[in-house]
């Protein structure tokens, strides 16, 4: 395999161009000292609160924590069920797991890549709590249709915003149209720290109480711990980094956007794939096609003998790793899109000179 020349993520060109400001930023934290729970993690909560357009935003030490607290402070535990789409990173159905509630899956929608809504009705028992949609690739779930039957059935939502910040569903930011909604900013997400990060948003007054205080331990009031909580706190120093980031926020999805437009518009006559919608409010976390007739793996060489960097995400539908295979029926759109998803290099800074040689690469392939 040669070198990887166009990774499929470059995290560089945005430090070099922030490079100062985020600099002055971490300087700050050191000379204030406030490692833990210092001003700018508060500074930044009122900033994405506000960029979000949501009442409480909380941050939290990684998206798996967001998730975790999220389904805690709803109180949903063992013998909860709490519906979601095998088709996503672990973390999802991990958090279902972790609070002792059981995932119930639903297939996803070909078309989407995100769970089928139209199978959410079925899946709901006497145990059902809570739906947890994910808007995968930064791609807006339905959420009119997932609130109407939340709403319905007395159900809680709880938003997967993992890769979906700065998208928006109808106009409205993805995670802050259901109950709660749970974000991460591991580096390599649209809004990423420079470590681990994660929030919390909720426009509900108690559940924000809740999740504020599960966070550091389960204390409202220091050493008053009411319930065995979480060492979950968002890092002072991620928050001023996540400070110097989040005003750029819109203008790096743009980017995103065009890419994956000029993307679709060079794939447009090719049979073999099938590419993604630019549906509004996208934020294209990935760009992902599905490759036909089983070509996806030949594909991947093929980039990669050009130092073009890929990758599956993902390769094993949920239902189908070690922890739960042999648990549930077969989700075959799931098992399919698994077979075919191939994600192409795509970031708030990839050029188009180096797009053009990812397109020029994959039209090759198909000899097109
Ligand atoms: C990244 C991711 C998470 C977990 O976020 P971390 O910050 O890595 O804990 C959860 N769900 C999805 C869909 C993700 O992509």
């Amino acid at each position: 395999m040669s070198e990887i020349r166009i990774p499929i993520l470059d995290l560089k060109p945005e430090i070099d161009e922030l490079r100062p400001e985020l600099l002055a930023a971490i300087e700050r934290v050191l000379d204030r000292t406030d490692f833990i729970m210092g001003e700018d993690v508060g500074a930044f909560e009122k900033e994405v609160a506000e960029y979000l357009g949501v009442k409480h935003a909380i941050g939290v030490n990684s998206g798996t924590d967001a998730l975790v607290i999220a389904l805690r402070a709803l109180d949903i535990g063992p013998g909860d069920e709490v519906i979601t789409t095998p088709f996503t990173f672990f973390a999802t159905a991990e958090s279902i797991s972790m609070v002792g509630a059981k995932p119930v899956f639903v297939d996803i929608d070909l078309n989407t890549l995100n769970m089928d809504v139209g199978g959410i009705e079925a899946a709901i028992t006497g145990r059902t709590k809570a739906i947890m949609p994910v808007h995968l690739y930064g791609r807006p779930v339905d959420m009119g249709r997932v609130m109407a039957l939340a709403e319905q059935h007395g159900l809680k939502v709880v938003e997967d915003c993992a890769q979906s910040f700065g998208a928006r569903w109808q106009g409205q930011q993805t995670g802050t149209v259901g109950h709660m909604g749970a974000y991460s900013f591991f580096p390599s997400k649209n809004l990423g720290a420079y470590g681990d990060g994660g929030l919390i948003a909720t426009d509900d007054d108690a559940l924000a109480d809740t999740a504020r205080m599960l966070r550091v331990h389960g204390s409202r009031k220091k050493y008053h711990n009411e319930t065995v909580g979480y060492n979950s706190r968002l890092d002072t120093m991620q928050a001023a980094i996540l400070r110097v980031k989040l005003p750029h926020m819109d203008r790096a999805n743009a980017h995103r956007r065009a890419v994956a437009e000029r993307y679709n518009a060079a794939f447009a006559d090719m049979s073999g794939l099938v590419t993604p919608e630019a549906v509004e409010g996208h934020s294209f976390h990935q760009y992902t096609l599905r490759v036909l007739d089983g070509r996806r793996d030949e594909l991947q060489a093929a980039l990669a003998e050009q130092g073009i960097g890929t990758m599956i995400y993902y390769p094993i539908p949920q239902d189908q790793l070690p922890i739960y295979k042999g648990q549930y029926p077969n989700y075959p759109h799931s098992e399919q899109a698994a077979q075919q998803a191939l994600s192409l290099p795509m970031g708030h800074k990839l050029s188009e000179a180096d797009q053009a040689e990812v397109i020029r690469a994959v039209r090759e392939f198909f000899g097109a």
